[in-house]
């Protein structure tokens, strides 16, 4: 028996493993396990090229469990003693302490760095062996052993088979890692898909009422997965299939994409659009990451596209650099040319689907939209090739291109400057009647209600040239889009004050809600009363629902304006109403207000064009006065106003129905207008 010291320059390897690594100790299992698959791929290449000429037989690897141990076995290779001197025991370990400290929380990275493949073994194991044999002919076989210290003996031993047994004598505190549930679930995890079967025990069969054993072997992998066969070979039914191993609870995909390059880069796999359920549903991080077959990472991030990491599947290429930071990851040349290369893959895909069969591309628009939007809004190049076959839907369900959209409204939607107005709801039965109004008047009305069709909205606003997005309900249907200057038409000023004075004084007090009122003639067919909201003011507080640092907006009342129709009979008849019961109230007030109008600018005539020093504070006191007692009676006015008005109930009633048909009548106020309604009957 021989002994010696593990060559690396830093003692004390062993506790740094167990320390930095405690997150992830669990992959110590893919890496025997890769080990072991590497080695008897290595033989089956040395084999078919003629440098092996024995008999190959049986290659499995398997995985099994003992009472305190754990033992991955091949019949790959095998090492020699001069192989595990060179290969195991002389770790180069420069620089240790700085590596390790930088990388402290990422064993993939340590791991992967320094080759420390095996050694993770030691992060659950007191005690290893390699019990081997070389492939090599007359080769005499080895068993290595260490018990963690970085002390290792090494005998020759008896050993039938050619290839590797790794004995891991699990530690006290990694007792986890001898239950089979365990072990099963990990080589489920990191295993699923190596080139090499892996067995794991015997197949279990039922029996009397008992699991029992079978001699059939437990085979954990499908070592040719889908993506690394030919397409052509496959149907859909296959690709299903697969989806359904993967995600079991998943409903069926949409569509699939077969990734296939070798040149420059190598990369497979296989994309599948989800069908999402409802947006809260979408889930990053299925996407699972192979390297050979390999399972490393379902989280790809700076490898494809960010709205591209909403899809699942799997992608598996050895020439991504899988032990590096993330940020480095984002500057590797390979990982930008694959990401570009799966964006065109992806735009290819969803555009021939779109030209080949643009009813099944229709029917799944719904679940797919929220992939292209997110695409085009995130990613330029994804733009410049969806504004062709991403969808407009109009609120009946019907589906245009944008381009098709375009020559649909142009001639009917262009208002007196040239700007293409397109109309938008975001919700087809709050905004009912502004759909069916903008429809009568023969406009067309797109449907907005996805997640990101707020984002989108500007996003397009600035794409499409002279072209605004207006939504049905921002003002009234006269106003959307305006095609020639108004012929001012308006109802004489002390009129409107009346009106507005009187459906002032009776709108009920919302929190955070604002109304503005004006009177316009709207012809004597239109609703008596409307509330818009002003397009740029919604907007504003809708970004700032989803977009960081405009709170400012966030915060602002909602901003309504309560449009009336003084066209229409309601209205008149209340304005008719009020000059009648209010002209003995108003009248001498307003004379009063009258003469402090005039006498105040006659005193302010006489101030202008002097300096402020020449205007005497007598003079200056005067006209405080004057404005004081002006607002005096504008108060009383608008009180006698309101006194009309709280006893008029057609004009709460007209309040009442212009909030419901808004959504915005709840709660007592509601009652109030059920009450009153049937009053009125
Ligand atoms: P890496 O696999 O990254 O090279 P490891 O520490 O996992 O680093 O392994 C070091 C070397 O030991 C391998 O390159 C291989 O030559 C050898 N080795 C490990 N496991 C086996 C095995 N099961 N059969 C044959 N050789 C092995």
């Amino acid at each position: 028996m021989q002994k010696g010291n593990i060559g690396v320059t830093t003692e004390n390897i062993f506790p740094v493993i167990k320390k930095f690594l405690y997150s992830d100790h669990e992959i110590f299992l893919r890496e025997l396990v890769s080990n072991a698959v590497d080695a008897t791929q290595k033989l089956k290449t040395l084999a078919s090229i003629g440098e092996f000429k024995g008999e190959v037989g049986d290659l499995t690897v398997r995985v099994s469990l003992e009472k305190d141990t754990i033992t991955v076995s091949d019949r790959g290779i095998g090492l020699t003693a001069e192989e595990i001197d060179k290969y195991i025991n002389q770790i180069a370990f420069s620089g240790a302490n700085d590596f390790l400290e930088k990388y402290k929380n990422d064993a993939n990275a340590i791991i992967g760095h320094f080759g420390l493949g095996f050694y993770s073994a030691f992060m659950v194991a007191k005690k290893v062996e390699i019990i081997t044999k070389s492939h090599k002919e007359g080769a005499q076989a080895v068993k290595w052993s260490c018990d963690g210290s970085p002390e290792f003996t090494i005998e020759n031993i008896d050993k039938a088979d050619r290839g590797t047994d790794i004995v891991l004598y699990i530690d006290d505190e990694s007792k986890e890692f001898l239950e089979e549930a365990r072990i099963s679930s990990l080589l489920k995890k990191y295993c699923s898909f190596l080139p090499i079967p892996i067995a794991f025990g015997k197949k279990k069969d039922w029996k009397d009422g008992k699991q029992v054993e079978t001699d059939e072997d437990n085979i954990i992998n499908d070592s040719n997965p889908l993506w690394t066969l030919k397409p052509s070979d496959l149907k859909d039914e296959d690709y299903k299939k697969f989806y359904r191993d993967l995600y079991p609870m998943s409903d069926e995909p949409l569509f699939w994409i077969h990734l296939n390059v070798d040149y420059p880069f190598h990369l497979t796999g296989i994309l599948y659009f989800p069908k999402v359920k409802s947006n809260i549903e979408l889930n990053k991080n299925k996407i699972q990451l192979y390297s050979n077959q390999v399972y490393v990472t379902d989280s790809v991030e700076g490898i494809v596209p960010d709205f591209l990491t909403l899809l699942h599947g799997v992608l598996d290429s050895p020439d991504i650099p899988l032990n590096v930071s993330r940020s480095y990851l984002q500057s590797d040349s390979n990982v930008k040319k694959i990401s570009t290369y799966i964006t065109k893959k992806v735009s290819d895909r969803l555009q021939s689907i779109f030209k080949n069969d643009r009813k099944q591309f229709e029917e799944k628009w719904n679940d797919l939209k929220i992939f292209i939007n997110y695409g085009m809004l995130t990613q330029e190049d994804f733009y410049d090739r969806a504004k062709d076959f991403s969808l407009f839907t109009d609120a009946d369900g019907k589906c245009y291109t944008f381009e098709e959209y375009n020559k649909l409204i142009k001639d009917n939607q262009t208002d007196k400057d040239g700007t293409l107005i397109y109309l938008y709801a975001n919700h087809k039965d709050e905004q009912f009647s502004y759909i069916e109004a903008a429809k009568n008047k023969g406009y067309s009305v797109l449907l907005m209600d996805g997640q990101l069709d707020i984002a989108l909205v500007s996003m397009l606003e600035q794409k499409f040239e002279k072209s605004r997005f207006t939504r049905v309900d921002s003002d009234v249907i006269d106003n959307l889009i305006i095609k020639e200057d108004k012929k001012g038409e308006t109802l004489e000023a002390s009129k409107q004050e009346a009106l507005s004075a009187v459906f002032k004084s009776q709108l009920p007090k919302l929190e955070k809600v604002e109304f503005n009122i004006t009177a316009q003639a709207l012809g004597e067919n239109s609703s008596p009363v409307m509330i818009t909201q002003s397009e740029y003011m919604r907007r504003m507080k809708e970004m700032a629902n989803i977009q960081a640092g405009m709170s400012f907006y966030g915060e602002m009342p909602d901003m309504f304006n309560l449009v009336l129709n003084s066209d229409h009979k309601l209205i008149k008849e209340v304005l008719a109403d009020e000059e009648k019961e209010c002209e003995h109230v108003i009248a001498p007030i307003q004379k009063e207000m009258n003469e402090v109008d005039k006498h105040r600018n006659e005193l302010k005539d006489k101030q202008k064009g002097k300096k402020d020093e020449e205007i005497s504070t007598g003079e200056r006191d005067e006209v405080n006065t004057l404005d004081k007692k002006w607002e005096e009676l504008k108060t009383k006015k608008d009180e006698a106003f309101a006194e009309y008005a709280a006893k008029n109930k057609v004009v709460r009633q007209l309040i009442d129905l212009a909030l419901l048909q808004n959504g915005m009548l709840k709660g007592e106020a509601l009652n109030n207008f059920v009450k009153r309604s049937i009053e009125l009957i």
